[in-house]
This record gives C-alpha cells, sequence and structure tokens, in this order.
C-alpha cells in the first residue's frame, strides 16, 4: 500500500490539473509523510486539508491588499501528491527527490505542502541541484538543526542540509524561533519570536532582506511558527508565536526576492479547530503565490 490513501480529488484554489497545464510556472506538490514526526503524527493528512481550506479563498481574487489577479501574472498548477509507499522513510525521501528533480530539470518552481517538515531535505536536494546552494529563508517555532537527530527526523534535517552544501548558511535566517538550540556555532542567523512580535512587520523584513541579499532562496515555512491560537493544528506546538497577520505581513513585505522553492509544513488536521490551521496555511500559500507573481 502506498502514501496515494491520503490522496485528495480536488486541487488548491480550483487550479489545473499539472497533467492538464503542462505549461504552468508553479506546480504545487502534496506530500502526506509523517515518518519524521517527534510529537504528534497526523501531518501526512496536511495536502489534503491545506487544499479543502483553500475553498474559502477561491471567491477572493483579486486578493485583498493586491492590485492584480493572480492568474493573469503566474501560471499555477497543482501537480498532486507526490505518492511512496508510506512505511518506508528511505525509499519516500527518494521519491519525494525524483517528484523535485523532475520538476527542476522541467524548470518548475514547486509549492510542496507537507508532510512533516523533513520533506525539506529531499526537497532542497533536488533544489541545489538545479540552483547551487540556496539562502533559507524558515519560519519556525524550532530551528531544526538538531545534530543528533536521525537521517529522517522533521528536527534536523537543517543540520543534514548545511552539511550536505546545500544551503548558504550566511544568507540564511529563522524567523519565529522560541525554542533552545545550542547558539555556539549555529550555522544562520535567528530572528525569534519574541524580537518579532516586537518590530513592526517592516523592520522583520528590512533584516531579512539584509541577511539575503540577492542570493537565490528557498522559503520553508512550518505552521508551528504561528502561536497555537492560530495554528493549533499541528505536531509541537508551541506558546508565543506569530500571529497570522504578522506571518502575513511579512511574506508580502517579500516580494522581490530571488525566491526559487517554497513549501508550507506540518498542518496537521487532526489538532485543528474549526479549519484554522489549514486555512492559516492555505492563505499563506497563496500569499506566497502572489509574490512570486
Ligand atoms: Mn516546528
Ligand atoms: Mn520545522
Amino acid at each position: 500500500m502506498t502514501s496515494a490513501i491520503y490522496r485528495n480529488p480536488f486541487t488548491f484554489l480550483e487550479l489545473p490539473w499539472y497533467r492538464d497545464c503542462p505549461e504552468a510556472e508553479v506546480v504545487i506538490k502534496g506530500i502526506p509523510f509523517d515518518l519524521g514526526t517527534s510529537g504528534r503524527a497526523g501531518a501526512r493528512s496536511g495536502p489534503g486539508a491545506i487544499r479543502q481550506a483553500s475553498a474559502n479563498l477561491v471567491w477572493d481574487c483579486p486578493r485583498w491588499p493586491w492590485d492584480f489577479e493572480l492568474q493573469d501574472r503566474l501560471k499555477v498548477a497543482d501537480g498532486g501528491d507526490i505518492d511512496f509507499p508510506y512505511s518506508e522513510p528511505q525509499t519516500a525521501s527518494d521519491a519525494i527527490e525524483a517528484a523535485a528533480e523532475e520538476l527542476m530539470q522541467a524548470g518548475k518552481t514547486m509549492l510542496s505542502f507537507g508532510g512533516d517538515h523533513y520533506v525539506a531535505l529531499p526537497l532542497l536536494r533536488a533544489h541545489a541541484r538545479k540552483h547551487g546552494p540556496l539562502a533559507l529563508l524558515h519560519f519556525d517555532a524550532h530551528t531544526d538543526t538538531d545534530s543528533h537527530g536521525n537521517a529522517f527526523d522533521h528536527g534536523a534535517m537543517f543540520y543534514h542540509a548545511v552539511h550536505e552544501g546545500l544551503l548558504l548558511p550566511q544568507n540564511s535566517v529563522q524567523v519565529g524561533i522560541r525554542t533552545n538550540y545550542t547558539k555556539k556555532g549555529h550555522p544562520f542567523t535567528v530572528l525569534d519570536a519574541s524580537w518579532v512580535n516586537e518590530q513592526s512587520a517592516a523592520d522583520v523584513v528590512a533584516r531579512i532582506r539584509e541577511i539575503i541579499g540577492q542570493k537565490p532562496v528557498y522559503l520553508s515555512f512550518d505552521i508551528d511558527a504561528l502561536d497555537p491560537a492560530f495554528a493549533p493544528g499541528t505536531g509541537t506546538p508551541v506558546a508565543g508565536g506569530l500571529t497570522s497577520d504578522r506571518a502575513l505581513q511579512i511574506i508580502r513585505g517579500l516580494k522581490g526576492l530571488d525566491i526559487r522553492g517554497m513549501d508550507v509544513v506540518e498542518v496537521s488536521p487532526a489538532y485543528d479547530h474549526a479549519e484554522l490551521t489549514s486555512l492559516a496555511a492555505a492563505t499563506l500559500a497563496l500569499e506566497m503565490l502572489y509574490i512570486r507573481a
């Protein structure tokens, strides 16, 4: 049996399927993988929940506060979910990397829906092969740089990504962190949640731009960067996070960055209430599409 049993039959935002729109510039991929989870499992159901919540956003076009319609500037299609045997992490990881590789070779930009955060590692491998090492712009409550984590740990993949040479640590920044990490030798700049919540969104954006500069960027958004009040449906919630408004304002401010790949991960609908988390994720994903348009 494979992960196809978690597949859902509808697309994000009622977008066309990629097979019917091969000219799409951005391709959405769901990745129903949660074998890297340390806390509560369930992120394998994230892609379906994000797509379902996007029904609330279909009518919002052009999306406030933008003055254009997404489809007038950017062709986006939904490529469905990546398929893999659900109990074999290595095979799954290889399948994720191969699916990303195929899209990279076709010259597409990916917007991936997790799945737990581990999926960023095989995605980054494929992206770095295409684009070279990337600046990481990472929203999260956790740094995910645990050097003791195993190869598939969703709290260790950015440690492995640095050691595999996939990232530009000097130009990489982690936003919303509010859990302990080893500061000595930490590879990335950290903008912790308290600091982010005390600044204006414009100041946070300015600091992010200063760190990243003109480098090509991989944008990875762990939904637990948001406070559990805004995103309860996730495996390892941590109090004291960002509001959804703050996160959206920051994302909106990033227009013009050289973004080569994006993901929204760790939505775990079994712990959600009233689709709060999946709606926040769908809205953040839509904002990411607008800044690419
Ligand atoms: Mn996290
Ligand atoms: Mn994470």
